[in-house]
């Protein structure tokens, strides 16, 4: 990866670190999780709307590192307005790209959440990273459970 995109996925962290879009809480969500990484003390409350099979609005509330808060900022934004389907393709593409070893691939498709791809390098921060989709997917399937991403 060179400098200059290097620079330009930390710019992004850092701003949805700082400007975390769609924070706070949904009133009577049709699901709700609550996640926990122990191993650098990120929590995180995921609040889903869903409509049909489609997310119709998707929040976030919590405290944790940049990663994770970035992290949880820019998957709300990727997931809103999609189908479960597409939710769970995202997902799996997010968490391959993270969690790949050897040269690394581009992820286009992710959009704006190829930002994450340098974090395979950091495996502490993997689950930073990890930790809001973990948590999605606990409140798509409606699970009250805690998530612990160990
Ligand atoms: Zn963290």
């Amino acid at each position: 990866m060179s400098v200059e995109l290097r620079e330009l996925y930390q710019e992004v962290i850092l701003d949805h670190n700082r400007h975390p879009r769609n924070r706070g809480k949904i009133e009577e969500p049709t699901g709700f999780a609550e996640g926990h990484n122990p191993l650098c003390g990120d929590n995180i409350k995921v609040y889903l709307q869903t409509a049909g099979d489609r997310v119709e609005e998707v929040r976030f509330e919590g405290s944790g590192c940049a990663i994770s808060t970035a992290s949880a900022s820019l998957m709300t934004e990727a997931i809103k307005g999609k189908t479960l389907a597409e939710v769970e393709a995202v997902f799996r593409e997010f968490q391959s790209m993270v969690t790949e070893t050897g040269e690394a691939v581009e992820h286009p498709e992710l959009g704006d959440l190829e930002v994450f791809g340098g974090v395979r390098e950091y495996p502490v921060r993997i689950k930073c990273a990890t930790l809001p989709w973990h948590t999605l997917k606990a409140a798509l399937q409606g699970e009250e459970d805690r998530v612990s991403t160990e």
